[in-house]
């Protein structure tokens, strides 16, 4: 995941900070229906085999491309699957492997950091526990919250900077802080869409709601964005006419 923007976070009105979502709770629902509607099982982008893969790419995607550390991690799970291996394998031989990733000597230390860790703590285990994943090196909040989504089904938001922007952007879940979107958009989100959240968010942010330009003619949510960056077209584009349509049939089924 790439690092987290230090732009204001009010992007259409920088100085101020919205303290609350523009949205009633209808217009909230009727957002993440759109969002279900157009892709019900949203997938991660990061390969992994199991929650100790999962929990090192995570680590490792940090200022990173999903492409990128996808094409670093092949070859590094095939040898290296679980926290007794990877120590078996040695730091020199994981920076070796994840070069071609930014921060990789930082990254590789860490990695064997964290494996002896989970041996030692966890019998080789990844907790399943917010607390003691931030307790590992190299492991904050948003990869804590990352695995307890993905692997464990915690229905939580790990806000990187895709979701920091939306949030604020679209005014959603206003916040100066990723912390602050986070709870914001805990509070928004209606508890059906609470699991999947995280997914459409993000890749709503990386491919749809991009950071410099956002391109408003593919967007499912058109006619729902309140954004005052919200490109103005002569009638609703097809995609969200399209969705609308679904969604409204599949509330009313
Ligand atoms: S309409 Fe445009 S600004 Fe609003 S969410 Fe969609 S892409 Fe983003």
């Amino acid at each position: 995941m790439a690092k987290q923007s230090k732009k204001s976070p009010s992007v259409d009105n920088p100085g101020k900070v919205l303290k609350r979502s523009r949205y009633t709770k209808a217009e909230t629902f009727a957002i993440f229906k759109r969002f279900h509607t157009d892709n019900p099982e949203p997938q991660g982008e990061l390969d992994y085999v199991n929650a100790y893969t999962l929990l090192v790419a995570v680590v490792l995607s940090a200022q990173a491309t999903d492409v990128g550390v996808n094409r670093a991690t092949r070859n590094l799970f095939q040898i290296a699957d679980t926290p007794e291996k990877m120590v078996a394998l040695g730091e020199d031989k994981v920076r070796e492997e994840i070069r071609t990733i930014g921060l990789y000597k930082n990254k590789a230390k860490n990695v064997i950091l964290l494996s002896e860790q989970l041996i030692r703590d966890h019998g080789g285990d990844v907790p399943e526990d917010r607390e003691a994943l931030e307790l590992l090196p190299g492991v904050g909040r948003k990869t804590a919250n990352v695995v307890l989504n993905i692997f464990f089904g915690h229905p939580t938001i790990a806000v990187d900077t895709h979701l920091f922007r939306l949030g604020n952007r679209i005014g959603l879940a206003p916040g100066k802080t990723p912390l602050d979107v986070e709870k914001a958009m805990e509070r928004a989100v209606p508890q059906e869409f609470a699991l999947h959240a995280h997914h459409w968010l993000i890749l709503h942010g990386r491919y749809i709601c991009k950071a410099r330009k956002p391109e408003c003619r593919r967007c499912v949510i058109y006619d729902l964005c309140k954004s005052p960056e919200r490109e103005v077209f002569d009638s609703i584009p097809e995609i969200a006419v399209r969705t609308r349509a679904l969604a409204e049939k599949d509330n009313n089924s």
